[in-house]
């Protein structure tokens, strides 16, 4: 059955492209993620994506002409695309194409096809939907694979066999796990299986794709479905086996530690309700990265996983390098997290006395906010009058952190008394005296032996420099 889309190309940009393919006489449909997420009501496009019974690059170039104002085409040539900017929106053209694959490359090679053809070497059934931009039947949906089915029923299908399919190109696996994630669809039982058949083949994909795709999953609102997914699928053996090696449960004389690889999932999707930022959703990933390897049984007191954090944020530099994520303020920010990821449960676990909380506060900065959000979202404890207590401990420290910091203003410490201040009073050249005084001061606020001001600090100084034999001006 055919059905009329025309109220799908309300933007004006459709005319001007349908008007510039019939002077040049050649075809033209809109296709892929913008006709997708049109049916499923997903919100405004960033992206939309034309095919041309011809040249794509001809078309870009003669809608960009056609368009008020002058605009600029960038031509892609190695890959027979060009992209006109249309406000906020990039426009892809592209000529249909047929493509045929050789093994140790996701780079096929391309000849010109039909409209058909062109459905055919889409990922999904899903991706494949058009939609005519062409005066006879301007609007019309163009679905060769039962995309529409697909999309009621929720299912990732590939339009051909799917392990042709992924092995063509074997990022396709990582996009039906990430859309699987972003629509909160299931991927037809044939492609899971094909998916695992063909998991090794994830080797010939470069790192930086794989990144992308794992961002749009850990942006999801449950990265947990794509996780799992990849993990069942095998996948993520190969991607961050740190994080496979967490998963288990050992027992050894009847006390046994929970499993930390689910647990990790559970704390990605506890955070996603709580945060946007996708490094703190990295850091909720993290965190217990360090367990499997620092695990041990100590007859006394069981399980014990001492030093994870710090092995852990030693892990992230690794996995960032790895994986090619940056390896900027962004890592760094993910290593204080998950070294610091156990603070606030010590804290909350005894009496919560305000050095503690001036410590915690000193070390985590401006991201001490961040710090208890992922300690929130580390709760999943099943039983309820636990996870309430644990949820109260936290509110608690988060009331002192603010207490505290609205007296002390710890939060970003500039000494109260200079260097340059230490050196001058007791006439010294830069030397270890300088260090262990300025320490000293420190210290002496973050314990509350004086407050934090200069009045205080000067004369704390002056006491300290005493008992270090030495003599001020
Ligand atoms: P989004 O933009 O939300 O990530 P999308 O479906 O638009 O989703 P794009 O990467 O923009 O994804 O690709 C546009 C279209 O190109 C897809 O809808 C699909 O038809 C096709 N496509 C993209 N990547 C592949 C691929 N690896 N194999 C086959 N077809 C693909
Ligand atoms: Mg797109």
């Amino acid at each position: 059955m055919q059905t009329n889309h025309i109220e799908a190309l309300k933007n004006p940009i459709f005319d001007i492209i349908s008007k510039a393919a019939q002077e040049l006489s050649v075809d033209a449909y809109v296709i892929g993620g913008f006709v997708r997420d049109y049916l499923l009501q997903r919100g405004t496009p960033k992206d939309i994506d034309i095919v041309a019974i011809g040249s794509g690059i001809e078309l870009a170039k003669k809608v960009a002409k056609n368009l008020p104002g002058s605009s600029e085409v960038s031509v892609f040539k190695n890959f027979g695309t060009a992209m006109v900017r249309y406000h906020e929106i990039e426009i892809e053209f592209v000529g249909a194409r047929k493509e045929s694959y050789h093994r140790d490359s996701r780079k096929p090679v391309v000849e010109n096809g039909s409209l058909d053809d062109d459905q055919k070497r889409r990922d999904f059934t899903i991706n494949a939907l058009a939609i005519s931009l062409n005066k006879n039947d301007y609007g019309t949906l163009l679905d060769p694979f039962d995309g529409l089915s697909d999309l009621s029923k929720q299912i990732i299908r590939t339009p051909l066999e799917p392990g042709i399919t992924y092995s063509d190109d074997p990022l396709r696996m990582m996009r039906a796990i990430r859309f699987a994630t972003q629509l909160n669809f299931i991927i037809h039982p044939s492609s899971l299986q094909a998916i695992a058949d063909n998991k090794d083949r994830i080797k010939i994909i470069s790192n930086e794709r794989i990144v992308d795709e794992l961002n749009k999953i850990l942006s999801s609102p449950k990265p947990s479905v794509g996780f799992s997914l990849l993990h069942t699928t095998g996948l993520l053996s190969y991607i961050m086996p740190e994080l496979v090696a967490l998963e288990g449960i050992e027992e050894i004389e009847g006390q046994s530690h929970k499993d930390n690889f689910w647990h990790t999932l559970e704390v990605v999707d506890n955070i996603a309700e709580n945060t946007d930022n996708l490094w703190l959703r990295w850091a909720a990933l993290l965190h217990d990265i360090g367990k499997a390897p620092t695990k041990r049984f100590d007859k006394k007191v069981g399980w014990t996983f001492h030093g994870h954090e710090f092995l852990g944020a030693k892990m992230v530099y690794k996995l960032f390098k790895r994986l090619r994520l940056p390896l900027n303020d962004k890592m760094k920010f993910v290593q204080k997290m998950v070294l610091m990821s156990s603070r606030p449960i010590v804290l909350s676990q005894k009496y919560i006395t305000d050095s503690a909380v001036r410590r915690l506060v000193f070390d985590a900065g401006d991201h001490v906010e961040d710090l208890m959000t992922l300690c929130e979202a580390d709760i999943t404890t099943k039983n309820p009058k636990r996870q309430k207590k644990y949820k109260n401990n936290f509110l608690i420290v988060r009331q002192k952190i603010e207490e505290v910091e609205e007296r002390d203003h710890v939060r970003n410490f500039q000494p109260p008394v200079s260097g340059e201040e230490i050196m001058s009073t007791f006439n010294l050249k830069p030397s270890k005296e300088i260090g262990i005084i300025k320490d000293a001061i420190k210290e002496a606020i973050l314990e509350g032996d004086i407050p934090n001001e200069y009045e205080a600090a000067h004369l704390f100084m002056l006491q300290k420099g005493k008992e270090l034999g030495l003599s001020s001006k």
